[in-house]
């Protein structure tokens, strides 16, 4: 296990951030962290980089404890903070070999061009940070986190504020440093999940809500629902033996709303039933509820 995570309380003198929090991230996983904004995911990320103390419970960092061997837990992570704090006024190659010396880094030099040809900033090496185009900064702030080759990466909205264009490239990156890294990232982006992680964790108010492998919740949660008007009356069974019909809802009268599993071809269905049974379709619509739906029931305001 890279991370583990049990019973995580933080408070913010009254205010719970995270009340309780555990889950667990294999080696070579890509987790998303993924919750809105405020839902404590900063929180977690600086707790497992031992930035801050948890108030109660204990994390471990490929078996090392955040509290009685915070050096080494250090030594094992790459983390790119929120805002991606860099020294504006500093070249890229200077600012990489600083961040090298301090983590004693063995042949900086040759470990910096490494990591400039790893991220792409062969073009951007001799200029200063505060030149550079956000895409690049990014780019900057990987390198650094990976400088000292850390089995752990820990991202904080790492695509936040890219162009499409960045935002690609970074993913890309990203899914590479996965091959061989355990990665963490959080984002309030759905779609980032379903692009770049193999798991999902969802907070919300400093509570896990979810935890499943991205597929998976795509699988159990996706969901068509199509709404029907019949010209006569049918009968809710007759629905509900329709092949991939989960559930059917009379919303009006002869109005249906048919719920079904979206890989069910379900208004072939529907006309063909109608069809043999002597009675027209009025009007026919079909919506799909996504994972980003699922994202929004699960986090939405009580
Ligand atoms: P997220 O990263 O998911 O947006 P945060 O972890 O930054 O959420 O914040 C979780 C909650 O804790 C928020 O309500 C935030 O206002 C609060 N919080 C975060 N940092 C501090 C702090 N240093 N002092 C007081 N409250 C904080
Ligand atoms: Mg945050």
């Amino acid at each position: 296990m890279s991370i583990q995570v049990q019973n995580i309380t933080k408070l913010y003198d009254k205010q719970k951030a995270l009340n309780n929090v555990s889950f667990e991230i294999g080696s070579n996983e890509i987790v998303g962290f993924l919750g809105p904004n405020g839902a404590g995911k900063s929180t977690m990320m600086k707790i497992i980089t031992c930035y801050i103390p948890p108030t109660a419970g204990q994390v471990k960092v490929c078996g090392y404890d955040i509290a009685e061997q915070s050096l080494e837990v250090r030594r094992q992570i790459g983390y790119l903070p929120e805002h991606n704090p860099l020294y504006l006024d500093m070249y890229v190659k200077e600012f990489l070999e600083f961040v090298g010396g301090l983590y004693k880094v063995k042949e900086i030099k040759k470990r910096v061009r490494e990591m400039i040809d790893m991220t792409g900033l062969q073009i951007e090496q001799n200029k200063k940070i505060g030149a550079l185009s956000k895409g690049y900064r990014q780019r900057v702030g990987l390198a650094q986190a990976m400088i000292h080759d850390p089995k752990v990466l820990i991202m904080d909205e790492p695509t936040t504020g890219l162009d499409p264009n960045q935002l690609e490239e970074i993913r890309a990156l990203i899914k590479k440093l996965g091959k061989e890294k355990t990665v963490m990232l959080s984002t309030h982006i759905m779609q980032e999940v379903e692009a770049v992680c193999d798991r999902v964790i969802i907070i919300n108010k400093g509570e896990i809500v979810a935890n499943d492998e991205t597929h998976t919740l795509q699988q159990h949660t996706s969901k068509q629902i199509v709404t029907v008007e019949f010209d006569s009356v049918v009968a809710k069974r007759d629905l509900e033996a329709l092949s991939g019909v989960e559930e059917a809802i009379a919303t009006d009268t002869n109005t249906w709303k048919i719920i079904a599993s979206l890989q069910a071809d379900i208004r072939k269905e529907l006309f063909n039933y109608a069809v043999k049974n002597n009675i027209s379709v009025l009007t026919m619509n079909k919506e799909e509820q996504k994972l980003e739906d699922v994202f929004k029931k699960l986090t939405k305001n009580q």
